[in-house]
């Protein structure tokens, strides 16, 4: 191993995380540590590392402030990723306290950590961590939302509506601090909605293609008619490792597809791939099984992001658009699912 280069990578085990590390593993010039508490929301199996020597998985909570400390002594980590988070907008409205501890206290323990392990004080970094970095990994919801018209700019005012948003928005400014205060050099990245491989059944994607393979209702909020900005997520992991690698300090990089789609026109256009590549024995469309539902609390209307500053300032572009990536991710369900 080159350099002793460890990454610590935190929240590897859930969705976004462990696209990240399948990614980006293969870079040999580092090891990769992935804490994660395996929550309800990380699985181990979302993970291709077997027989990788370039590899540690270490179970723990990010806001273990001991294991934390103990864990950036050991590895003298270089670089931190930081994708841990409690992240579902559902499940911060029923009990908000873990999105607190996690999100917050635990950002707040890694930039800490960082902070005593690469400076001699503000604005002093020690020459062996000359290279360090830390790239903290938000979301758009932290903008609140929008009407019809505008889309979101690393300017728009923070204006958060859930719990989840607002500890991601407190979390954001954490690390903000961290720069302004003592020079730590960290970069924030701002995502829209992801969709892809190994995404956590509770989310809007994959209960669509579940319900529907199991000819149930399929439950859209309201009138169907909030609006997302849908980014494949390995397009998300390969923006992340750009702004890892080239972006600028105490920045904020907004990521997303330019792709604002309707979750009716989502659960329709998922509908219409399946009645394709796997059509109902009944000979009827998915589609039938669409079924309103009580909206959601506080429920954001749209968000979409002008990614302009990733595009031209890092030359970053979306591999996929959203029909070509929510074609490979029905594929992907239906080998999950065995259909
Ligand atoms: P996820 O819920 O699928 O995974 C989160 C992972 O973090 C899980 O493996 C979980 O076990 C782990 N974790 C939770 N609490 C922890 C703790 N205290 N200590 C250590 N590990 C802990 O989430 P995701 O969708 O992969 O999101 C990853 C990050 O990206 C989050 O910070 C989220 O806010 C952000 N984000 C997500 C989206 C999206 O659409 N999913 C969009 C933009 C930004």
């Amino acid at each position: 191993l080159k350099n002793n280069n460890f990454i610590l990578v935190t929240g590897g085990a859930g969705f976004i995380g462990s696209n990240y590390i399948n990614l980006f593993l293969d870079d040999d010039e580092v090891h990769i540590v992935n804490l994660d508490k395996l929550t309800y929301a990380g699985n181990l199996d979302n993970l291709n590392v077997d027989g990788r020597e370039n590899y540690t998985f270490v179970q723990g909570d990010i806001n273990d402030k001991d294991l934390v400390k103990e864990l950036f002594e050991k590895y003298q980590f270089q670089t931190v990723v930081n994708f841990a988070a409690e992240s579902h907008v559902d499940n911060s409205i029923l009990d908000p306290e873990a999105f607190i501890e996690t999100n917050i206290s635990g950002t707040f323990k890694l930039l800490n950590n960082a902070y005593k392990l690469w400076m001699e004080g503000p604005f002093h970094l020690k020459p062996e961590f000359k290279n360090a970095r830390f790239l903290h990994v938000s979301t758009d919801e932290v903008y609140g939302t929008l009407g019809t018209e505008g889309l979101f700019t690393e300017e728009t005012a923070y204006a958060p509506n859930s719990p989840y948003s607002a500890s991601k928005a407190s979390s954001d400014f954490l690390v903000r601090s961290y720069f302004h205060t003592f020079g730590l050099p960290v970069i924030t990245t701002n995502c829209s909605n992801n969709y892809g491989p190994n995404q956590h059944d509770e989310k809007l994607i994959p209960t669509i293609i579940r319900t529907a393979l199991g000819l149930q209702p399929i439950p859209i909020y309201g009138d169907g008619k909030n609006v997302r900005d849908w980014l494949y997520v390995t397009d998300h992991c390969k923006g992340i490792k750009l702004v890892l690698d080239k972006g600028k300090f105490g920045e904020t990089y907004n990521i997303g597809g330019r792709n604002e789609r309707e979750n009716i026109y989502i659960a329709q256009k998922i509908c219409e791939i399946l009645d394709f590549i796997n059509p109902r024995e009944d000979g009827k469309s998915y589609s039938d099984l669409i079924t309103y539902v009580k909206d959601r609390p506080g429920h954001d209307k749209r968000y979409a992001i002008d990614a302009s500053k990733i595009e031209n300032e890092l030359d970053w572009k979306a591999d996929e658009n959203f029909e070509s990536g929510i074609e490979k991710t029905v594929k992907w369900y239906l080998q999950k699912y065995n259909k």
